[in-house]
């Protein structure tokens, strides 16, 4: 992927002590040819190194300490830039304020309108309005109820109604007199641009005249999305593009693509199906992503918001107690799995990215683990010393799965317990000790 063919273009280059004029070339070469790999466009990629060859010759590379990890920095910069240099977030100034989706049938709409409406609920204090925009097809508007209902957050429809625009009107009438301060706009998309859907689309956004358009574009397309993000642009001028589907093995190269065309602020992207798998899009953290040294700040972000101080609190003091069971196991793993998936979430962590290639970590993997412990009874739970054969027996049929494999979920968690234990102690040293065996 582009993040591995741009870590190798660069470590040529750090690689080697002397830089010359000729490996500078060299890489650019490489650079350019990941990114045109990765669906970037073949002229933004040549401008683009292009204008890098020209600022490290300026900044005499050549000459400096480490020309390689200035050479990455000056990479770095410039993808930034191309990206649209800093964030730019939502316009919320109405009342209420209005965001309209569109984009293709499949992109990414209906499950983006509801991590928008989570994220405004949780991180602006704001209060919803989801509106069931996609007229056509009654799972559509059940599938927009079943989002608003994971997130506790109200959805306007109406199945008998077929014009999207009129449902639009009467919703935001609605949020008017109930005190609704973000009314949030699903959209019907069609398989390819048709003048049925622009004319559609069109109709909504000159009626309910929204704070923000948005376009929202699946990044798995590639060029086909940069296309459609000018089709889109032609006829609503959109005011910012969501770029979904960035999670597991998707190119960045939408990202710089669709700005490069465009010239429209990218504002979120979408990793993954769960309403939590959504990120402010940051241009330099992309470019990091996209360069392989891991989105950190995001992940400690999410990481954040995720974690239930509460709950954190009581752990600890289970652990000094030396109370920890399986149920607070339970209880973590499922912490955990709420962060979004897994391997979505080892890729933003710098090098392990690489290390994680080979490695298939999904969900899946703590299927096992909940299956086991879901099999024992709250006696065991709290107490692993009551382990014997025939309970090993009973809970390895229970939960479908073999009393090796309770026997390995059980040496795991005693070594687990007696790890927490030790950094409770502040016993760092002893830990280290222990992780080097
Ligand atoms: P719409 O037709 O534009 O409304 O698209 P949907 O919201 O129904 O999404 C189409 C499919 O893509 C669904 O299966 C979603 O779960 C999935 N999807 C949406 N966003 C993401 C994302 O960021 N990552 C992944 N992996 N899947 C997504
Ligand atoms: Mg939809």
């Amino acid at each position: 992927n582009l993040s591995d063919k741009l870590d190798n273009a660069l470590h040529l280059l750090k690689g080697h002590g002397q830089i010359t004029e000729v490996n500078v070339a060299e890489t650019l070469k490489e650079v350019r040819r990941a990114l045109v790999d990765a669906d970037v466009n073949y002229k933004i990629a040549k401008t683009f190194t292009d204008t890098v060859k020209e600022k490290a010759l300026g900044q005499n590379v050549l000459k400096t300490l480490k020309p390689g990890d200035l050479m990455v920095k000056i990479v770095k910069d410039e993808l930034t830039e191309l990206m649209g240099g800093d964030a730019e977030g939502l316009d919320l100034s109405g009342h209420p304020s209005i965001i309209l989706m569109s984009g293709l049938q499949g992109s990414g709409k209906t499950t983006f309108s509801g991590k928008l409406a989570n994220f405004l609920k949780k991180k602006k204090a704001k209060n919803p309005l989801l509106v069931a925009g996609d007229v056509y097809r009654p799972a559509a508007i059940d599938q927009l109820h079943v989002v608003g209902e994971q997130i506790d957050v109200e959805v306007f429809s109406d199945k008998e109604e077929k014009n999207p625009v009129k449902i639009s009107e009467r919703a935001i009438a609605h949020a008017k007199s109930n005190g609704f301060d973000v009314v949030i706009i699903d959209t019907a998309g069609r398989l390819a641009i048709d003048e049925v859907l622009m004319k559609e689309i069109s109709s909504i956004h000159h009626t309910v005249k929204p704070n923000e358009t948005l376009f929202v574009v699946d990044a798995m397309t590639g060029q086909d999305a940069v296309n459609t993000a000018k089709a889109f642009n032609d006829v609503l001028d959109y005011d910012g593009v969501v770029l979904t589907k960035l999670d597991g093995d998707t190119r960045g190269g939408a990202a710089i693509s669709i700005k490069s065309v465009v010239d429209k602020p990218l504002k979120f992207i979408g990793t993954g199906e769960k309403m939590e798998a959504l990120d402010v899009f940051h241009p330099s953290r992309m470019a990091d992503r996209i360069l392989g040294m891991g989105d950190v700040v995001s992940l400690v972000e999410r990481a954040q918001e995720q974690y239930d101080e509460e709950e954190a609190r009581k752990m600890q003091k289970k652990i000094a107690k030396n109370k920890f069971g399986f149920d607070d196991f339970l209880k973590q793993i499922q912490q955990v799995k709420k962060m979004g998936n897994m391997k979505d979430l080892m890729g933003m962590i710098p090098g392990a990215g690489k290390m994680m290639k080979n490695v298939d970590i999904d969900d899946d993997a703590f299927k096992g683990i909940e299956a086991i412990i879901n099999s024992m009874t709250p006696e065991e739970r709290q107490n692993p010393k009551l382990f014997n054969a025939s309970r090993k027996r009973r809970i390895a049929k229970g939960s479908g799965t073999s009393v090796q494999e309770v026997n390995q979920l059980l040496k795991q968690f005693g070594q687990m317990s007696k790890m927490m234990k030790m950094m409770q102690g502040g016993g760092g040293k002893q830990l280290m000790q222990m992780m080097n065996q």
